[in-house]
């Protein structure tokens, strides 16, 4: 076991102020990932400042009609939160439908964006990893890469950022409020996570000494026709193979907005601006929901052991657009629809 030196931080102010003064530091908030990192050395934190007493707990109404989510509501209380349910249903089924309830009992929203890969070499210190040590190669391109990304990868990493919640905030166009020794400051979910590019050991763009304290959502819910589809191995305690969440504004059978983004199938969630746009105005239809896929996945690349996905990738788009104009958020209907 590597020591370490651990501290609970009083407030925000002292939490920050005990980042900058410490050299290697990490937050720790649930832990239910930086634990499991830690017991595997791939997380070597000289501390922890555990951040689970701040008040950063509450879910509250913000003056235009929105939700500010602080950075320490743990993922079951905010899935079940009835402001969350009954105006933002994308955003519970998408964290209902990750990992177990024990752990979203524990897991809180701050540490649930910042979550790390799963790819499996990262894990595994015995293998070269450039995400874990920068430089010293790839081992999913030409290994086992059936959960790895075909959207957005480089040839130094082909990793997926494996959170469902976050999948549902890129749709819902959440912000990221955070704080640091150089002030506050406000990140657009597009923009906090990055992709890997030739430095995948860098994943978002928050620095190594800011705290987030809250995610915002702007008023805009997608209540009547959304739906987060997930597909993977298990029917439950999964990661996602591939997943969608979909949100549309509906005239009759007619688009009027969509917005969608993939989950399991890059190293962030993927929306595609082009793809949105073409169903603006167009019948909900399979055709329709087809091209927009088509759109999404022209620039899709498999690696042997996940090519599957582009096609699987495919279908969810179409199956979970469908869903979501018919109004039907689960799977349970394979009505077809106008
Ligand atoms: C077996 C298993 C299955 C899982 N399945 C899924 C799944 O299907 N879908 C899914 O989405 N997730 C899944 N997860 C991941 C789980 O959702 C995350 O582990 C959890 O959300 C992380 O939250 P936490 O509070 O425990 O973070 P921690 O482990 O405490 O921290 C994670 C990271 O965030 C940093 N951090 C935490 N809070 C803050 C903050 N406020 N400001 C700055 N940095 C912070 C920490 O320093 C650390 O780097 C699974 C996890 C496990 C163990
Ligand atoms: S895909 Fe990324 S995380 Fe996985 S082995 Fe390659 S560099 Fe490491």
């Amino acid at each position: 076991m590597i020591g370490f030196d651990y501290a609970r931080a009083q407030s925000v102010t002292d939490a920050v102020q005990q980042m900058t003064a410490s050299n290697g530091a990490k937050f720790i908030a649930g832990g239910t990932n930086l634990v499991d990192l830690m017991k595997v050395y791939v997380e070597k934190p000289a501390k922890l400042i555990d951040v689970t007493h701040l008040p950063l707990d509450k879910v509250e109404e913000t003056a235009d009609g929105g939700l500010r989510i602080g950075a320490l509501v743990r993922n079951s209380d905010l899935s079940y939160h009835p402001l969350v349910e009954r105006r933002y249903p994308m955003l519970s089924s998408a964290i209902q439908a990750g990992a177990s309830q024990q752990l979203r009992n524990m897991a809180s929203t701050g540490g649930n964006l910042l979550q790390r890969t799963r790819c499996a070499y990262f894990y595994d210190i015995a293998t070269p990893c450039n995400k874990r040590a920068p430089g010293s190669g790839c081992s999913a391109r030409d290994g086992l890469n059936r959960m790895n990304a075909i959207l957005g990868t480089s040839d130094a990493c082909i990793a997926v950022h494996p959170s469902d919640m976050c999948v549902a905030l890129a749709v819902l166009e959440a912000k990221v409020h955070a704080t640091g020794p150089r002030g506050d400051r406000e990140i657009a979910l597009r923009d906090f996570h990055r992709l890997p590019g030739d430095t995948p050991q860098h994943e978002t763009n928050l620095a190594s000494d800011e705290l987030i304290v809250a995610v915002e959502l702007p008023s805009r819910g997608f209540a009547s026709n959304y739906t987060y589809l997930k597909i993977r191995d298990r029917l439950s305690y999964a990661f996602a193979l591939v997943s969608v969440a979909a949100g549309l504004e509906m005239d009759g059978d007619t688009v009027r907005e969509a917005r969608f983004a993939l989950g399991g199938v890059a190293h962030k969630p993927w929306r595609n601006a082009e793809a949105e746009a073409v169903l603006r105005g167009k019948p909900a239809n399979e055709a329709s929901f087809a091209q927009a896929a088509d759109i999404v996945l022209r620039e899709a690349k498999g690696f042997g052991g996940n090519s599957f996905k582009i096609d699987l990738a495919r279908r969810t788009i179409v199956r979970a657009l469908s869903q979501a104009a018919r109004g039907t958020p689960q799977s349970q209907s394979n009505k077809k629809i106008a």
